[in-house]
């Protein structure tokens, strides 16, 4: 195959296309562009890529946010109202502040899974 999952990953990680490389798959911090203004990869054909992100968001803010907010109040370095307040703020500032680099690794993901899927791999025949 032209496009190796290992450049799949490097791209996907600096959140460029995983098919040429360019850079900008972003439309805005919370959506991808429709399709890649490199080479014109449709972005848009895999549905459950908002979904994904969101179970990632979700996973990744229990396990760095709320799992040692939980620890701090267990140890009484936190009170609980502000170990509430921690859980709370900390997992929204976190999954917003992740959502575009989510978003990149989501199509990384979908790729990696399915290299043969890219145009560049394609078979022509
Ligand atoms: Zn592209």
């Amino acid at each position: 195959m032209p496009v190796t999952r290992a450049q799949i990953i490097r791209r996907g990680l600096l959140c460029a296309c995983p098919n040429c490389g360019s850079r900008g798959l972003l439309a805005s911090w919370f959506r991808l562009k429709p399709a890649c203004g490199g080479c014109g990869m449709d972005l848009a054909k895999s549905d459950g890529f908002y979904t994904g992100t969101t179970s990632i968001g979700y996973v990744a803010s229990i396990l760095v946010v709320l799992i040692p907010a939980c620890v701090l109040v267990a140890k009484k370095v936190l009170s609980v109202p502000v170990g509430i307040a921690l859980g709370i703020g900390g997992s929204f500032l976190f999954v917003v502040g992740l959502y575009p680099a989510m978003l990149c690794w989501m199509v990384m993901a979908y790729h990696v899974a399915l290299p043969g899927d890219l145009p560049a791999n394609r078979d022509p025949s």
